[in-house]
């Protein structure tokens, strides 16, 4: 009994990881509700393309074969989309995947990434698991301030990660304020610009600009958000030839499924179905804000696929939660985002945004009688 309880005392992890309090995702389920409207975790309303499910399904036939290595044809299809350069473009099996690869090639001991007051909790838990130190850096506002983070860059600086628009705060920053950052890091520092939003806001490329203008700079996209496929797991990165050089070095060969890469490139090349749904956020976003403003429930404005509402204090907050909770309606608490009186709502369709919205009005009636 005595040498196991020594053994186990001996065997420890590096330092760092048990500093990570483990990632929240939005829940899913409520108690005696068969339907329920799950607006926690910004999932698409309306679903993938129709094509790429076909796609999915299509690749099912042959499940014994081995899936592509290199994704040449997601990364062809990426490109003609989006306007990269398919040689600089690195799949990942989410976002997330690609965003560890960083931190794990650029980042260790004794190295700093920066990371913002509000910002997603990935890059946090991805520094500390590469055993680097995140530094948080306060926001203005619930915005990005460029200058806080060229302050807190020094010689310890290797990454910079900034979403843009922001989750879980929806605000974002405009090209010239990302091109002033980038302009300003130190020389060994890597500006990471996280795109899984930019989708959702009309003409902005994303970072592109920036990434192909320098060589201090790299910007992560999803196949999670507009695209709705979340649960196939896929993201992408573009950046410096150099920098997907070292990302392929730590990527397994065969990080994607074929399922997954043959969905995601049916739905990256669907342009008129994404147009749809980024049209259909737009408007039922702006109607949820509206309603809620109305009833006295304030949002900033938002360039993504939810809203952040603002309530008098965290009881408050927590109230509307649970009033939402009891119509089977499921929002996200964003406590841990040092946002304890806000709720984040990812934007439904037209029966969710008008269920939320109905919930919200009789919240605040009963609150204000
Ligand atoms: C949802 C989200 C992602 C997407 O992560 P995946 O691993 O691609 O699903 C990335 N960054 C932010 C800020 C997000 O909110």
């Amino acid at each position: 009994m005595r040498a196991k309880s020594v053994m186990s005392n001996a065997i420890r992890p590096k330092p760092g990881i048990m500093e990570i309090d483990l990632y929240v995702g939005g829940e899913s389920r409520l108690e005696g509700f068969d339907k329920v409207w799950k607006l926690s975790s910004n999932e698409n309303p309306l679903g993938p393309s129709p094509r790429a499910v076909e796609a999915y399904h299509a690749a099912g036939a042959s499940l014994e074969r081995y899936p592509s290595s290199d994704h040449a044809a997601l990364r062809r299809a990426i490109a003609d989309v989006h306007g990269v350069d398919p040689d600089r473009v690195i799949c990942g099996d989410g976002s997330d995947e690609v965003i560890a690869w960083l931190c794990h090639a650029y980042a260790g001991p004794g190295d700093e990434v920066l990371v913002t007051e509000h910002g997603f909790s990935m890059y946090r838990i991805s520094a500390l698991a590469a055993g680097a130190t995140p530094v948080e850096v306060a926001e203005r506002n619930r915005r990005v301030d460029i200058d806080l983070l060229l302050a807190a860059a020094n010689a310890r600086t290797r990454l910079v990660f900034i979403a843009n628009p922001a989750n879980p705060t929806g605000t974002m920053l405009t090209s010239a304020e990302l091109a002033r950052l980038a302009a300003g890091l130190p020389p060994q520092a890597l500006l990471v610009i996280d795109g899984a939003y930019a989708d959702f806001v009309d003409g902005y490329d994303g970072g592109r600009a920036l990434v192909e203008s320098r060589e201090n700079v790299f910007m992560t996209r999803t196949f999670s958000k507009i695209y709705g496929l979340g649960g196939l797991r896929i993201g992408w990165g573009y950046g410096p030839r150099a920098v997907i050089d070292v990302l392929n070095r730590l990527r397994g060969p065969f990080n994607l499924t074929a399922p997954s890469l043959a969905a995601a490139e049916a739905a990256v090349r669907d342009i008129s179905w994404t147009n749809h749904c980024r049209a259909e956020n737009a408007r039922w976003r702006s109607w949820l804000a509206r309603q809620l403003a109305e009833v006295g429930i304030p949002s900033d404005p938002s360039f993504a696929n939810f809203i952040l509402a603002r309530f008098a204090d965290e009881a408050t907050a927590d109230a509307a939660d649970a009033f939402c909770r009891g119509r089977g309606i499921i929002l996200r608490k964003v406590k841990g985002y040092k946002l304890p009186h806000c709720l984040r709502i990812t934007i439904g369709d037209e029966e969710g945004s008008h269920a939320v919205a109905r919930a919200l009005r009789d919240f605040m009636e009963k609150e204000q009688a």
